[in-house]
Formats: C-alpha cells, sequence, structure tokens
C-alpha cells in the first residue's frame, strides 16, 4: 500500500489521463440499496470531472439515484455472491466461486478503460483487488467500517489484511476510528489511511424549517402534543433499536418513531423488535415509519434525534444529518460519533448500549430546551464547517488526483 503524501511511490505505470489533475475513475459498490457508503459515492460520482463509471453488484434504487444524477452505472450482479455475509464469511463462500471468479473478471475487464479502482464497499474490495493481476490498475479503497471482530469474521479481517498490504495502492478512510481499525489489522502506518469524513446538504436538511411542526406530524401521521423521539437508520442489531426500545418502556409519555428498514438480511431482528415492542407494552407508542426518501422532514418532525449503535459506529451519517436538521442529538460514545459529537456543545453523547443512560439523555435534554437550542445552534455551525459536501469533495478529490498521479502531490494544483 501506498501512501498519498507527496513523497509517495507507486510500481504502476502512470496513465496518460493521469498527468491532467483529473484521473477517469471505475466506482465499485456492492450494493444497490441506500445505505452511508452509497449516500457518500453520490455526490462524488455526480461531479467528478472526468470520465467515469459505477459498477454495482446489486441492482436496487441506488441505480436509479445515480442514473437521475446523470452517472453512467453498469451491474455485474452475481446473486450467489450477493448472498455472503460479512460476518458469516465462513467456508460458504465456495459454493459461490464460481460467480467471485465472473465478478473478478467482471470488475477487471471495466476497469480496463479507467486510470483508477475506487472500491467503496468490501465486497468490491475483495473482488476489485483479486482481479488486480487482470487490470493492473491504481486501487484506491474507500474505507466505511471498523474492522473489529465485532462486525467482521477472522476469515473476512484476514482477507482485508493481506489485500491491503499486497494488493491496494491506497486508502481513504470515513473516520479516523475507521482509519484506525485498518493500521491496527493490517499493521500500516497511521498516515497511509487518510480520513475524509463524510459530507453531508446542510441546505437540503435546514430547509424543511418553515412548515410548522403539527404540519408535518399530520402529513406523517405521527402523533401531535407529544414529546416524539427519532431513531433514523437501517433496522440492525448493532444498531441498538432494542436499545431505545428499553429507554421507551422507562418513559411513559415518551413516543418513538424507528425510521428506517432491516436491508441486509435482517428481517429477524425487525420481527423481535415487534415481539419486544409487544413484550413491553409500548406498541402504542412505537411506530415503524419503514424506509424513507425525505429524511430531513422526518427528522424535523421529532423533537430528539436518537443514535443507540451498540458498536462503534464507523462514521454515522444520521448523526451529522441531524445536526444539520437542527434537532439535538443524542448519540452512542463509541467509534466515528466522538469525531463528530462533542458532548454538552453541539449534542449529547452516552454509554452504548445502556438504555438507563439513554433515559437520563432524553430526561436532561427535555427539560433544558434553551439548552437544547444551544446544542442545535452550534451543531449547525460544526456541520457547516467540518462536514460539508463542499468539504468532503475536496478532500477527496485532491486524494484521487493525487492518487492518478502516482501518490504525488499535483506542483500544477
Ligand atoms: N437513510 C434514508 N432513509 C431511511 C434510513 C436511512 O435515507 O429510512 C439514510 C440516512 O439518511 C443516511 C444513511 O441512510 O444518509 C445511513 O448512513 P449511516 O452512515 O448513518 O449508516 P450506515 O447505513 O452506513 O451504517
Amino acid at each position: 500500500m501506498h501512501t498519498l503524501a507527496p513523497v509517495a511511490v507507486s510500481s504502476d505505470p502512470v496513465p496518460p489521463t493521469a498527468r491532467t489533475n483529473t484521473p477517469s475513475v471505475l466506482f465499485v459498490d456492492q450494493s444497490g440499496q441506500l445505505g452511508g457508503a452509497e449516500f457518500s459515492l453520490m455526490p462524488l460520482a455526480a461531479t467528478w470531472g472526468a470520465s467515469r463509471e459505477v459498477l454495482l453488484l446489486s441492482d436496487g434504487p441506488f441505480r436509479t439515484r445515480l442514473e437521475s444524477l446523470g452517472v453512467p452505472v453498469s451491474l455485474a450482479c452475481e446473486a450467489s455472491v450477493s448472498g455472503i455475509r460479512k460476518d458469516t464469511l465462513r467456508l460458504n463462500w465456495l459454493g459461490a466461486l464460481p460467480g467471485i471468479v465472473r465478478q473478478v473478471r467482471a470488475i477487471a475487464r471495466h476497469a480496463e478503460s479507467f486510470d483508477i479502482l475506487f472500491l467503496n464497499t468490501q465486497k468490491a474490495l475483495v473482488l476489485g483487488a483479486l482481479g488486480k493481476p487482470l487490470h493492473r490498475k491504481r486501487i484506491v479503497w474507500y474505507l466505511h467500517d471498523v474492522m473489529s471482530s465485532e462486525h467482521f469474521g477472522p476469515l473476512q479481517r484476514l482477507v482485508v489484511r493481506w489485500l491491503t498490504r499486497y494488493a491496494v495502492d491506497h486508502v481513504i478512510a470515513n473516520s479516523r476510528a475507521s482509519a484506525d481499525s485498518l493500521v491496527t489489522l493490517a499493521h500500516c502506518a497511521t498516515e497511509d489511511v487518510p480520513v475524509v469524513h463524510n459530507g453531508i446538504d446542510l441546505e437540503a436538511f435546514s430547509r424543511a424549517d418553515a412548515p410548522d411542526m403539527g404540519a408535518l406530524r399530520r402529513q406523517f401521521g405521527l402523533p401531535e402534543n407529544v414529546y416524539l423521539a427519532g431513531l433514523f437508520g437501517r433496522l440492525a442489531p448493532w444498531k441498538g433499536q432494542h436499545i431505545a426500545l428499553e429507554a421507551l418502556a422507562r418513559m411513559p409519555d415518551l413516543h418513538l418513531v424507528l425510521v428506517g428498514s432491516a436491508m441486509f438480511g435482517e428481517e429477524a431482528y425487525e420481527k423481535a423488535l415487534h415481539e419486544q415492542a409487544a413484550r413491553l407494552g409500548v406498541q402504542d407508542r412505537l411506530i415503524f415509519a419503514g424506509f424513507r426518501d425525505d429524511m430531513p422532514a422526518w427528522m424535523q418532525a421529532v423533537d430528539v434525534i436518537l443514535h443507540t449503535s451498540t458498536e462503534p459506529e464507523p462514521f454515522g451519517r444520521v448523526i451529522v444529518e441531524g445536526m444539520a436538521a437542527g434537532r439535538p442529538v443524542i448519540a452512542s460514545a463509541a467509534g466515528g460519533v466522538t469525531e463528530i459529537v462533542n458532548h454538552g456543545r453541539n449534542g449529547w453523547l452516552v454509554q452504548p448500549g445502556n438504555p438507563a443512560a439513554l433515559v437520563d439523555a432524553i430526561e436532561t435534554v427535555r427539560r433544558a430546551p434553551a439548552m437544547a437550542s444551544a446544542l442545535v445552534r452550534e451543531a449547525r455551525a460544526e456541520v457547516a464547517k467540518r462536514f460539508s459536501v463542499d468539504v468532503y469533495l475536496e478532500r477527496m478529490k485532491a486524494l484521487l488526483a493525487r492518487a492518478g498521479n502516482g501518490g504525488k502531490a499535483d506542483k500544477s494544483a
């Protein structure tokens, strides 16, 4: 792996278009669904100033969104490979071997006409990097995960460690937490893993300010004149929706809306949440809203935004979005979250997996509206300063230009 510092060297020949500041890029993402990695790729692919294409390894709404932004998209789907789960990667991948080989070849074939292969997810990394002897392109991996044993099985971690050392040219991480986990796993140097936080469209998240709360809640069928907490994100055990349900049971006048769906085979967890709600007797104060496209308005329809992940969150776009939407955010203090939320200044941090601490935090924020407003003011300023789409694109493009230049700084830039 090569550092992106100006003195870095790469053994690859410099392709012709890389001599200008903007190399051509093939972006690869395993998902057709919309998650944090996919939302972060959208503005980059949409505004890339040279030839680019997104290759998806599964079809879905992500393709339609990219196409509506004018981004060329291709598909290379293999059902047997899509079925492999990151935390259960064991010998079950053997049956998927023919599909894996086909996808490795398909990525390599697509990569032929580009300078850089930009791998945006774990499976894209594995399949794209395994094909390096075929395509011989410079590989940039945008890491969106904390590479810990809580999130990934031992074989997956071993493969990532090996690929990071021997096939990937440059890694960019979505947070210091993600970067540090890779440094620990692959024993690479900290400066080899620069961090680029996701950017959020502050204007889009502030825009829904105009309609009043009552109108928004009526529009969404949410209860009016109650204190309503919102938890946004896919339903998954480590996202900790069950912790929010525990807190709900301990606060008889609190209402809660869960926005998001089970996306990657987490349907059993969704079912378990419904059973938990029935057991706790909180169904009449709980709404499952499913996946929603209009997140700014949904966020502004609640009084407080909760983030309850029980494992370190790699970044947590929903936290920055909540800050931009102008609602106080209470978040689990682990992983990338602590790079975003400064406790008591722009948000409120709680111990992960602790319903009692969550109840305390909700009570504190609820009883102190002036403090909540101050948190919101600071939060919006923080988003504008550190998490704007402009800042994100500027850093990402500079690093990619440098990667296209063989890891050297562009003197003309
Ligand atoms: N999201 C959405 N609709 C939903 C639930 C989530 O558009 O119903 C979006 C959310 O706004 C955020 C992304 O999905 O931009 C989730 O990103 P995050 O980094 O919070 O979590 P990840 O899914 O990457 O673990």
